[in-house]
């Protein structure tokens, strides 16, 4: 593709602001916009008027079809098509599309899950247009935003709650801006997430069930050449590589995404790719649809793009990092440091109100990441650990530290700041960007939230950060508001968030075994290890009234929403052992089973022919052999039994803890014997591709 079409390429396939402004009345634009920026009612004529056009605009595209397109809470993409067309009188069809079918649809919904919250008899959920994310379309078909809701009006998926924790940011951040004589329209939350991923070849893919039913591999010895010369980073792109990433990126441009940069990651067969950011809602749309379009290319290719957060053992997993931020309708970062000290002292306020987030609501961060694919990687050397904290480099650091005990700050300046009084020095990205071991880093002008899994949806975690920090600027927002001397109230309140909430402040490598003693026995922070030890806090009664209060989740979606992520994790880490039994009965232990045959067949004939052969080899390796295929029977029945262990609990709290004590720990011992196995047989008895053919055999 010519440079110069990819400006013309770039949306074409987007019912977006330009095709808005060209296409509708300026009546019926101005309308569209109002709701689209101040969340004002929209008009059934202004629908009307807006379905017409979009349908127009779509058939000229070739769609067919139109879809409300939503994010039930499986985590992945759902959408129901229906045609344009409607009979005439003539007994010719017309292609129509009405307001009523853009603002709302019916689909009957009853198999996704609803953690109890609609009883069959009330099945059907509705959908609802979500004009602040554009509608686009997609196989030719009209794909429209949604959100996903039961009739009684509960959220029954993850951008409901998404939508209400940024118009909870948006009113508590509007209120400290207004302390600091700021008018705006609006403060919006912005992300750019970084998506990680495996390409694998697809016929090597398709003979391995585990990849098929999993996305991971549950059996596999390490190849000679693991990622240990560290040649893979940044490296050059493979040719079949690059046609894939050059076809995404074309996909990816028509649809509106703002595909920026790719380059191979750290384990072989693995790559990025980062948007420049957008909106929260955009962006988590927009990563979805990434996601989908990623794995469709990849096919076309001939290969298979793996999004699971640990489809390796032994080698690095695939993350996503969702950069954050907070923005004025005009553009003002607020987590930029500003020019002037009033601008700082601002920039300070949201600052803490993010450390006081992070802090407060350590649980509700950590689970929101939390998924059996996750659990793999958290904590394992290659991700941040399960314990969440906040990185802010030397520099900032030095600052609060400074403010807190109003001694002078060590840096160029050598003075104590004082809020209002004092600018702040330019942090550069540089010594803010050094560590890649924490959690939750600042970098500049946003936090990067780093233990995303892969596959997560990136809505969980952001309607946990913009809720927390709504609570923090309320709190803020209601001291301040009655305060006599708004900088004295406000340096104060500084300096005792910085006191109360510095142990969660930690610059060090979060890699450290020291690290997890240091910060779950002297600092307190909670280190939940699992989804099964995550997962329940969310209804601690402290995080249920912060996320009820800001009116993000109401009581019975809190209860369906915990109950619906444990039983995922259960279902998931159910067909990984299930999976398990199935390849080691039905191929694995044939498989050895036809290579001892030989071993033993080659032995006996070797004697009978020579009396002075030792057959050492044949001999050693059939003993080793035959003890572990013991041992894979063995550890085979012991996860059987795990398995049907776990059916009978009624209470998914308990289920879950049974899966991570009992079958998680059944399933490793299982491996261990088969991959031991694997490296003394010979390679054309073993029945499925090994880890080195799945990693390098892309070129
Ligand atoms: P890296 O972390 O790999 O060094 P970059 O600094 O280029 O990468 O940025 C990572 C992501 O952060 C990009 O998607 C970028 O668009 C996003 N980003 C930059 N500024 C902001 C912001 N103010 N709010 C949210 N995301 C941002
Ligand atoms: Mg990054």
């Amino acid at each position: 593709m010519a440079k110069q079409d990819v400006p013309e390429l770039f949306g074409s396939m987007v019912f977006d602001d330009r095709v808005m402004r060209a296409r509708l009345s300026a009546d019926v634009y101005d309308s569209l916009r109002k709701t689209i920026d101040e969340n004002e009612r929209l008009d059934v004529s202004v629908a009307e008027a807006v379905a017409a056009e979009m349908r127009d605009w779509a058939v000229e595209k070739g769609a067919t079809h139109f879809t409300h397109w939503f994010q039930p809470l499986t985590g992945v993409t759902a959408e129901k098509h229906d045609s344009f067309i409607a009979p005439s009188p003539d007994g010719g069809v017309i292609m129509e599309f009405s307001g009523k079918e853009l603002i709302k649809g019916e689909p009957d919904a009853s198999s996704f899950p609803s953690g109890g919250l609609r009883a069959t008899f009330e099945a059907r959920g509705y959908t609802a247009w979500d004009p602040t994310s554009y509608a686009f379309i997609k196989d030719h078909t009209l794909c429209i935003p949604t959100a996903f809701c039961s009739y009684s009006g509960d959220a029954l998926d993850k951008k409901t709650p998404l939508l209400r924790s940024m118009e909870a940011l948006n009113r508590q951040a509007k209120r400290i801006l207004k302390l600091f004589g700021k008018d705006v329209k609006y403060v919006r939350t912005s992300v750019g997430p970084e998506q990680e991923y495996f390409l694998v070849d697809k016929e090597c893919f398709e003979k391995r069930p585990d990849l098929v039913y999993t996305g991971r591999t549950l059996f596999g010895a390490m190849p000679p050449k693991g990622q240990e010369l560290d040649d893979h980073y940044f490296g050059v792109i493979k040719p079949r590589v690059s046609e894939f990433m050059e076809e995404l990126n074309e996909e990816l441009w028509k649809h509106g995404i703002l595909a920026k940069t790719e380059h191979n990651e750290v384990a072989p067969a693995q790559h990025e790719l980062a948007p420049i950011y957008s909106t929260t809602n955009v962006a988590t749309d927009n990563n979805q649809l990434t996601m989908e379009i990623m794995q469709k290319v990849a096919r076309k290719h001939g290969m298979v793009c793996l999004l699971h957060e640990k489809p390796f053992a032994g080698v690095n997993g695939s993350g996503k990092h969702n950069n954050w931020s907070m923005a004025t309708n005009d553009g003002a970062n607020l987590l930029s440091p500003g020019e002037t000290p009033y601008e700082n002292a601002q920039f300070l306020t949201f600052l803490c109100a993010v450390i006081q987030a992070v802090d407060d609501y350590q649980d509700l961060l950590r689970l929101s990441v939390a998924t059996a694919g996750n659990d793999h990687r958290l904590g394992a050397n290659e991700a941040p650990p399960a314990i969440i904290s906040v990185f802010l480099g030397d520099e900032l650091t030095a600052i609060l530290e400074a403010i807190k005990n109003d001694a002078p700050y060590q840096g160029k300046e050598k003075e104590v700041i004082k809020l209002g009084v004092h600018a702040l020095p330019r942090f550069s990205r540089d010594t803010t960007d050094r560590n890649r071991t924490s959690p939750f880093a600042f970098t500049g002008n946003k936090f990067e939230f780093r233990s995303l899994g892969s596959s997560n949806s990136i809505a969980c975690c952001n309607i946990m950060l913009n809720a927390a920090v709504a609570e923090s600027l309320k709190q803020y927002a209601d001291r301040l508001e009655g305060a006599k001397d708004f900088e004295t109230e406000l340096h104060d309140l500084i300096k005792e968030v910085i006191t109360k909430h510095e142990r969660i402040l930690f610059n060090g490598n979060g890699y450290g075994e020291e690290w997890i003693k240091e910060a779950t026995e002297v600092r307190g922070l909670s280190n939940l290890k699992t989804t099964a030890d995550a997962m329940p806090h969310l209804l601690d009664k402290k995080n249920m009234d912060m996320l009820m209060s800001h009116k993000v989740f109401s009581e019975t979606e809190l209860h369906s929403r915990c109950e619906i992520m444990l039983e995922n994790y259960c279902k998931t880490v159910n067909i990984e052992g299930h999976t398990m039994v199935d390849m080691v009965r039905k191929n694995y232990l044939p498989a050895i089973e036809g290579y001892l045959f030989n071993l033993a067949q080659t032995t006996s004939l070797m004697k009978s022919v020579s009396t002075k052969v030792k057959c050492n080899y044949e001999i050693s390796t059939m003993e080793r052999l035959s003890e572990l295929t013991d041992d894979i029977l063995e550890s085979t029945v012991a996860l059987e039994k795990a398995l049907e262990d776990i059916k009978k609990y009624d209470e998914i709290i308990k289920t879950s803890e049974a899966v991570r004590d009992d079958l998680l720990p059944k399933m490793d011992t299982l491996r261990k014997y088969v991959d031991e196995a694997e490296m003394l047989t010979g390679e054309e008895y073993w029945p499925f591709p090994s880890y080195g053919k799945l990693l390098f055999s892309v070129y």
